[in-house]
């Protein structure tokens, strides 16, 4: 059986990666993004689809206007709080 996927995962994955190419002087380290994609993931809804719907929808880029705001909002303010609050030591 093909399980769901949240959509909502593999969206803010993908903007996590977008964000913090874009910023200076964030950690992009494995322990900072997989935390920033916790701390947004708990403040967004999920959006299960199953996987052949999912991937579509990714691929073809649809998004509709007001989840793609609650994602970048969500994910920046991810981004400052793990920031502020890493996980591990500065530099490290
Ligand atoms: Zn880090």
């Amino acid at each position: 059986m093909k399980k769901p996927v949240n959509l909502a995962e593999i969206l803010v994955e993908q903007m996590v990666e977008e964000q913090l190419a874009k910023r200076t002087g964030m950690c992009s380290c494995d322990i900072c993004k997989a935390d920033i994609m916790a701390v947004a993931l708990n403040h967004l809804p999920p959006r299960y689809t199953n996987t052949d719907k999912g991937g579509l929808y990714v691929r073809a880029g649809i998004l509709d206007s007001q989840l793609s705001t609650d994602l970048l909002v969500e994910v920046s303010k991810a981004i400052e709080h793990i920031k502020n609050n890493p996980r591990h030591k500065p530099n490290v």
